[in-house]
């Protein structure tokens, strides 16, 4: 089935769903984006993700293009047009397209908007997270504002490139202090030795990963300890489990950090036990 993309206003076939070269998404990554998974066909937790679209926006000065409303239709349509049943849609927001000069654009242009939509197999991830993943730690190089969801993703692209290369799934970025921040494209958990669930606050250093929030959720009704606080590579190493999260992972263990093994080395107790339960705290529109 031909795919669809949903351009500035326009629903075009996803081979010739283009963007103008000046476009300041191109040219700066100026835009900010956010990814949701559908499931059954229906977005999981959208309103989440469409209020930190607007927190993301507002950061960086663009005004959003659209009610809220109308664009949740532009989401649904293109999910539908697509025959996403489960998957993920992508959507970017950028400033638009203007001669390339850094200062924004006088008069103002319409931002450009971007959805896509795109199919998955439930059974791949879970394959995954019943293996559990390796990561690397890298250092943090990125800038102070990683709370917006911004395009500009170089850091994470070179660390995530880098853990493949030897052989992982994530990077862990690590602060100036040894504490770890947080994935490439995943927030960072560690289980300790007492049992206690450790995550670090996202007030500065990580994205408030909109999965980060449910799971804190899911951890209270499971009635688990948990401390939100920074904590070094060397405490994941001895820690009891270790796991990433995100709209696209859920909860996924991490079974070997930097080559070392977590734990027993295979995916644990916690972890699963906050994947499984995660979709009953997501909110799911139906
Ligand atoms: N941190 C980073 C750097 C990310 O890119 C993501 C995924 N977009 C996350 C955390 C997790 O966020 P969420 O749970 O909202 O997908």
């Amino acid at each position: 089935m031909s795919r669809i993309a949903y351009v500035n206003g326009l629903y075009v076939p996803h081979a010739d769903a283009v963007v103008h070269v000046e476009d300041r998404g191109y040219q700066f990554a100026d835009g900010v984006y956010e990814v949701c998974e559908v499931r059954g066909g229906h977005m999981v937790d959208e309103r989440r993700h469409m209020e930190r679209l607007v927190r993301s926006l507002d950061a960086i000065h663009i005004a959003m293009p659209m009610s809220l409303a109308a664009l949740g239709f532009v989401l649904r349509e293109t999910i539908r047009r697509n025959r996403v049943r489960n998957g993920f849609v992508y959507l970017q927001i950028t400033r638009g397209v203007a001669r390339r000069d850094h200062y924004f654009p006088v008069p103002e242009v319409p931002p450009s908007i971007v959805v896509t939509a795109r199919a998955a197999d439930p059974a791949k991830g879970e394959a995954v997270a019943a293996q559990g993943i390796a990561v690397i730690t890298v250092p943090d190089n990125r800038w102070e504002r990683v709370d917006i969801k911004t395009t500009g993703l170089l850091p994470n692209v070179l660390a995530k490139e880098a853990a493949k290369q030897a052989g992982a799934r994530e990077a862990w970025f690590v602060d100036a202090s040894g504490h770890v921040t947080e994935g490439g494209s995943t927030n960072a958990w560690i289980v300790t030795g007492e049992g206690r669930l450790v995550t670090r606050p996202a007030e500065s250093g990580i994205l408030r990963g909109i999965t980060r929030t449910v799971m804190l959720e899911v951890a209270q009704k499971l009635q688990l300890r948990v401390e939100e606080r920074a904590f070094t590579v060397a405490e994941a190493l001895a820690a009891r489990e270790a796991f990433v999260t995100s709209a696209t992972n859920f909860a996924t263990p991490v079974v070997r950090i930097d080559g070392q093994a977590i734990g027993d080395g295979t995916p644990g107790p916690v972890a699963r036990a906050l994947r499984e339960n995660y979709h009953k705290s997501a909110e799911i529109a139906r």
